[in-house]
């Protein structure tokens, strides 16, 4: 049930394109995905990186940039010593001795001051032997040791500050110390200032205030270069002119209702001894919110992974402020699962404790707005433009520069918001968690960032109240691109159909002909009531440990809070109708010229989903009534012609309070919808006499079995996604991970006892009353109407305005617009540094041998019992006019039937014995030479170890014996391909556009256009028009005559080592029906790029209410020296173009792309064009006029890092290398490149390449007359 649930999440996720920050939504054709990902509104670009990231071992108290840029408040809450003791007699006077306590004394007088120390920690360690306790002893025994000072002085160079304050502190390096038997390094960063180090083994950060020895920070550290650790800290401080001063202002404003914080930092309360109760008051002090857990040990190294070390927390258990409600073992997946919750506001938390290094953290809040103003979405928006600690413009944009996450996100649900982020990185972990908490319960939730990410009223010239009134805003408009999207709108409706009075009749995202109508104290209000801990709950995953996780979150936010009620924003059960509604409405078109405009659903409202193993039986029932082309209604529904693809939503979905079951066809000729209507009854009233295949029934197990094993490397974040919408709703996430006694339940009554447990549900889904029948008609007219509406209201408002207020509309505007351009410090936050970054790749073994004369790659990695097999067939040598139809050989020939069976069984035996089988078209361009190309069919399928054979066998019958000659299967399913194409223009238009722009460089680009540009689009309209199947059969036949070669092919198998044998054995077999035919590889198609200076743009005329644009430039190979340069490049245009693009001018995104030796500015759903394209040129211009910044470069390395060194999947480990031919030394080398970028070489780069070359730019986006008319565009409606 998990896994169904996740097939349904991920794909509301948007993905970035390989490694790079192309972000689009994922293509999916499954269609319950579709209706999930509009019902969640995802607002936060994503990095979802592809490649693995070394797993380097992670100290515990790794001083990490969170502290060293949070030193400003450290350094203030410590002070120097003497302050520090001050307060340290305060909060012991009882105990101390007064005269060791006398501060001046102490204050003048070393030795007092280490006797002093030493007396006090002696007291302390008996009276509150606790960890912090512990920690300040140990540090301060180092220091207390025989104290040999031998210097060793080291001129200090003439090195001049730069713009900025910052000196290179390897260059003022001044002197050498002994202390406590560790050679020190003393650094002069500014004056009257100086920072202690030693060499890059171990480092302790001290500040030295008239040469005694003050403790900044508690802190220590191992790390690889210490030196730029320090010099990062010293930037961080240069950017404020007075340190110690500046930092205390801005904590005393933060805690001004809170007189006495910056006074009784330590007074523990004598007659409490509890850590509880100690950790609360150190909550109320400056110490704890430094941004990592203090008490951490300072010099272990902290075990990961299988070593870690587990707690030994039970039930009842109380630690920071927590209760441990329950705490349970699941051995499916082998984890701990901890429930607790907090004392004292009643905020929930789940731990799952487990071995995976990527660790995961997100907090929810239940968020149930009733009406559709976009109350939650904005919000959503609005809580990341700075918060108290990090009052930057725009926080998680910054940190998805500043960290090495997995992972960052936020996301809108109909009924709860999430934040969520995962990373491997400990450091990281705690810098994101104070950013994420920081933002969601201290949001500064700014007026005009309320106008910015919501709506405002704006002129269209925005200083010249002449011109025409707008709406303008980020959520507005991507709430406008995403109802453009005809599948995104039926399923909305659907949804506030089905849910009457509820809040999911309610569009969360926001309507965008209400989203005006939301005041900002409305706003304001909302994120009052529900971003309470009292209705929130929380999730932590990953090998790192709880008791850091609960004390950071209890003395950064919860200790602040007291509970209070939160019973107004529970969910209601729908009142249920006595008989079934039938309802008719229109939706945007799709850009199919077709008669079939008509799309029918029938949902009806099930329970809510307290019961798991009933919505097990109703998952296994969706499966085997629908998915898949042997399902009955597939057959009835898809096959028969009646409709070409299921609506969004079809199944049965439980990410609402109650539960759905909906099934419904798109495609439908006006005279066909009654009978869409009775063929679905019909169906379901046939499958209740008849039942399943109990073949069938024992595939879906099978999926069960399979998914269970195939260790995904998100599978985390995928979690987190499941466990909030089940938390939302009350019910047990722990529960469901237990997933296979249910499994086993159902095996045993359905297979064994025969008991009729699906027909029962069907019958109950045909008798419910609460059946919704759906009728949608696209009509073209629709967005012409709602924009007409918008101008004539807009128009409206606009002759009503006084002077007075237009006045304020102009002035708002350029106060949004001065802020807009305003450079704003974020060195508030924390960061990793590109020293704490690996320096060497990861290597992944492999074996490479010959079966049969072709080449194997054998990798041996613990894949959980699956064995993963891999093939690429080389097509080079196949004739241009076969090759254009590779992408429906691939995508048909699973669909055929082949050898013994026909396509319902062929579909039943791939999923009782495999899993990912499929194949798809492949280009990779020589990492050598961008003219080299390889062009490849490549094939892919997993079994569990005891499926090999079959396995084998079933690609055997596929490539050799496949039932091509079938006319009317291929001409329903083109029908198919077709409509899923068409239907998706306008979500993918970023995709199209980009593969438009960049089709004249390369033969690998030109190729790609071809497989998947709107090329395919045209060539796919084509053939369904024609009905030329029988000509499409000879194409697909050709095809697999030229494929089936062992010559051509090459492959890759992943398994554990036990299997190898047994997996080579069964591979060789396989070859071993092939004939192997010698066929040339090379090349012999030739490409003539096409030069063409200053190309008019390409304007593709789409049904959307917004743009996608793309202007693509050429790069070079992935050896070339320049390759690494234009990627940091890319990210740094990028960075300029986020705020140029989305944030001034309210579109989705924008940035640059670096992939295949293409340079790709790109923008997506944007209400601009001109503007944009005229960004893109600005960008270069600025790149080349000594604009960039180290700190620009550093953030293009971090974020190209983390994508480079992402979490991999056994399953994926070690593709890259075989399937592209680049190889760990080149990927090294890239690595090494990377790391040794300067702003010359950007420059530089910038300059060869981007400036006066060629270029071409495309753009999808809305059907516009005056676009139509205008000679700057090539324009044509698709
Ligand atoms: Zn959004």
């Amino acid at each position: 049930m998990f896994d169904t649930i996740f097939m349904i999440i991920v794909p509301f996720i948007l993905v970035a394109r390989s490694q790079l920050d192309y972000v689009k939504p994922i293509r999916s054709s499954d269609h319950a995905s579709k209706s999930k990902r509009q019902m969640i509104t995802c607002c936060f670009s994503v990095l979802w990186p592809i490649f693995t990231r070394c797993a380097k071992p992670i100290r515990l108290c790794e001083a990490n940039s969170s502290q060293l840029s949070m030193s400003a408040k450290n350094i203030q809450e410590f002070k120097l010593m003497d302050e520090w003791i001050q307060l340290f007699c305060k909060a012991t006077s009882s105990k101390v001795n007064t005269d060791k306590c006398n501060h001046h004394e102490v204050k003048n007088n070393r030795v007092a001051k280490v006797s002093f120390a030493q007396s006090w920690m002696d007291q302390l360690i008996q009276d509150k032997p606790n960890d912090f306790v512990r920690l300040c002893r140990s540090q301060w025994e180092k220091l207390t040791q025989p104290y040999d000072v031998s210097r060793e002085a080291v001129p200090k160079p003439a090195m001049e500050p730069d713009k900025r304050g910052r000196v290179p502190l390897k260059q003022v390096y001044l002197q050498r110390l002994t202390i406590a038997n560790e050679k020190w390094n003393v650094y002069d960063p500014t004056p009257g200032q100086k920072i202690l180090a030693t060499d890059d083994r171990v480092f302790k950060l001290f500040l030295i205030c008239n040469t005694n020895i003050s403790i900044a920070m508690l802190s220590a550290a191992v790390g690889r270069s210490v030196l730029n650790r320090v010099a990062n800290v010293n930037r961080l401080r240069s950017t404020s002119s007075n340190l110690v001063s500046g930092c205390l202002t801005s904590y005393n404003n933060n805690n001004n209702n809170d007189s006495s914080s910056n006074k009784c930092y330590y007074n523990v309360p004598k007659n409490n001894n509890s850590n509880n109760q100690y950790c609360r008051q150190f909550s109320n002090t400056s110490i704890t919110r430094s941004s990592e857990p203090i008490t951490k040990p300072s010099s272990t190294t902290r075990s990961r992974g299988k070593e870690r070390e587990r707690n030994e927390l039970k039930k009842g258990d109380r630690l920071h402020g927590y209760v441990v409600l329950e705490v349970r073992d699941v051995p499916e997946r082998q984890f701990r699962t901890y429930t607790l919750e907090h004392e004292k506001t009643g905020a929930k938390h789940l731990h799952i404790d487990c071995e995976d290094k990527n660790n995961i953290f997100s907090v929810t809040f239940r968020t149930t707005p009733m009406d559709s103003t976009g109350v939650a979405h904005i919000l959503e928006h609005t809580t990341l433009c700075g918060s108290k600690k990090y009052p930057v413009r725009d926080p998680f944009f910054n940190m998805l520069k500043r960290s090495l996450n997995t992972y960052m996100n936020a996301w809108t649900a109909p009924d709860h918001t999430s934040y969520p982020f995962g990373t491997q990185d400990e450091t990281d972990y705690y810098n994101l968690l104070g950013v994420y908490l920081d933002a969601t319960f201290f949001p500064n939730l700014a007026e005009h960032d309320f106008r910015q990410e919501g709506h405002r009223l704006e002129f269209e010239k925005n200083d010249d109240p002449s011109t025409p009134l707008q709406y303008k805003g980020i959520v507005f408009n991507e709430m406008k691109g995403a109802l453009s999207d005809p599948s995104s709108y039926f399923a909305e409706i659907q949804q506030q159909l089905l849910y009457p009075g509820t809040t999911y009749s309610h569009n969360s995202g926001g309507e965008p002909k209400d989203i005006p109508t939301l005041s900002y104290e409305q706003l304001k209000d909302f994120h009052q009531k529900h971003y309470h801990p009292s209705n929130s709950h929380f999730f932590t995953y990953g090998d790192l440990p709880l008791e850091n996780h609960l004390k950071y979150i209890q003395e950064n936010v919860l200790y602040q809070f007291d509970r209070t009620d939160v019973s107004s924003t529970a969910i209601t059960n729908v009142k249920r109708w006595s008989e079934p509604k039938s309802i008719k409405t229109t939706c945007p078109p799709s850009t199919m010229e077709t008669d079939r405009k008509y799309k029918f659903s029938l949902s009806v409202l099930h329970n809510n989903n307290s019961d798991i193993y009933e919505s097990l039986v109703l998952n296994i029932l969706s499966t085997l009534l629908l998915r898949g082309t042997s399902t009955p209604m597939y057959q009835s529904l898809l096959q028969s012609g009646l409709a070409l693809d299921y609506t969004p939503g079809t199944g049965f979905e439980e990410g609402l309070f109650e539960s759905a079951f909906s099934v419904g066809g798109v495609g439908i000729r006006e005279q066909d919808v009654a009978k869409v209507q009775e063929t679905i009854l019909e169906t379901m009233a046939k499958v209740e006499k008849e039942g399943f295949d109990e073949k069938n029934i024992e595939s879906v197990l099978h999926q069960y079995e399979y998914s269970q094993k195939d260790v995904s490397a998100s599978f985390g974040i995928k979690l987190a996604g499941v466990v909030h919408s089940l938390l939302v709703h009350n019910l047990d996430p722990v529960e469901r991970l237990h997933l296979n006694q249910y499994v086993e339940r159902f095996r045993q009554q359905v297979l064994i006892e025969k008991k009729p447990i699906l027909q029962q549900k069907i019958r109950e889904i045909l008798d419910n009353p609460h059946r919704l029948n759906l009728t949608m008609v696209s009509d073209d007219s629709l967005q012409q109407k709602e924009k007409q509406d918008e101008i004539e209201k807009l128009a409206k408002i606009n002759s009503k305005l006084s002077i007075e207020e237009k006045k304020k509309i102009v002035e708002q505007a350029l106060d949004l617009q001065s802020r807009q351009n305003l450079a704003q410090d974020v060195s508030c936050l924390p960061r990793i540094l590109i020293s704490d970054i690996e320096k060497k790749q990861e290597k992944i073994p492999f074996i490479d041998q010959f079966v049969r004369d072709t080449p194997l790659r054998l990798l041996d990695l613990p894949t959980n019992g699956i064995t993963y097999f891999r093939s690429i067939i080389d097509i080079s040598t196949m004739p241009d006019n076969l090759k254009i139809y590779l992408p429906f050989y691939s995508n048909l020939m699973t669909s055929m039937g082949a050898g013994k069976f026909d396509d319902k069984q062929l579909d039943t035996e791939m999923n009782l014995y495999t899993g990912r089988f499929g194949s798809s078209p492949m280009i990779s361009t020589s990492p050598f030479d961008l003219n080299v190309v390889g062009e490849s069919l490549y094939i892919r399928s997993a079994c569990l170890n005891k499926n090999i054979e079959k396995m084998f066998d079933l690609w055997n019958m596929i490539l050799l014996d496949n039932h091509w000659e079938n006319p009317d299967l291929i001409k329903i399913l083109m029908g198919q391909i077709q409509s899923s194409i068409v239907e998706n223009i306008p979500s993918s238009g970023l995709s199209y556009a980009s593969l438009t722009s960049a089709s004249n460089f390369t033969r690998a680009t030109h190729l790609s256009e071809q497989w998947s540009g709107l090329s395919h689009v045209a060539l796919v309209n084509q053939l369904v028009s024609s009905h030329d199947y029988q000509g499409l059969i000879e194409k697909l036949l050709a095809i697999n005559q030229f494929i089936t070669d062992r010559s051509l092919m090459r492959s890759c198998i992943t398994t554990e080592k036990d299997t190898i044998p047994l997996a080579t054995e069964k591979l060789s077999h396989f070859l071993g029906h092939f004939q192997s035919r010698n066929t040339m590889k090379t090349n012999t198609n030739q490409f003539d790029s096409i030069v063409a200076q200053n190309a008019i743009p390409k304007y593709f005329g789409i049904p959307s209410a917004v743009n996608y644009i793309s202007k693509a430039y050429q790069g070079v190979a992935y050896t070339h020296q320049d390759s690494a340069r234009l990627q940091v490049l890319s990210k740094v245009l990028g960075e300029y173009l986020h705020k140029e693009i989305r944030e001034k001018g309210g579109a989705y995104g924008g940035g640059v792309s670096y992939d295949s030796g293409v340079i790709g500015f790109y923008s997506y759903r944007d209400p601009n064009l001109q503007r944009t394209i005229d960004a893109f040129g600005q960008s270069i211009q600025w790149s080349v006029s000594d604009k960039i910044t180290t700190e620009n470069i550093e953030n293009a390395q971090l974020s190209i890092f983390s994508a480079f060194d992402a979490p991999e999947s056994p399953s994926s480990k070690g593709l890259g290398e075989w399937s592209r031919g680049i190889t760990h030394e080149m990927k090294q080398q890239r690595r090494d490149r990377l790391f040794n970028i300067d702003k010359q070489q950007l420059e530089q780069v910038a300059e060869k390449y981007l400036i006066n070359q060629t270029n071409y730019t495309t753009i999808l986006g809305k059907q516009d007359q005056e676009i139509k008319n205008e000679k700057n565009f090539n324009y044509k409606d698709i």
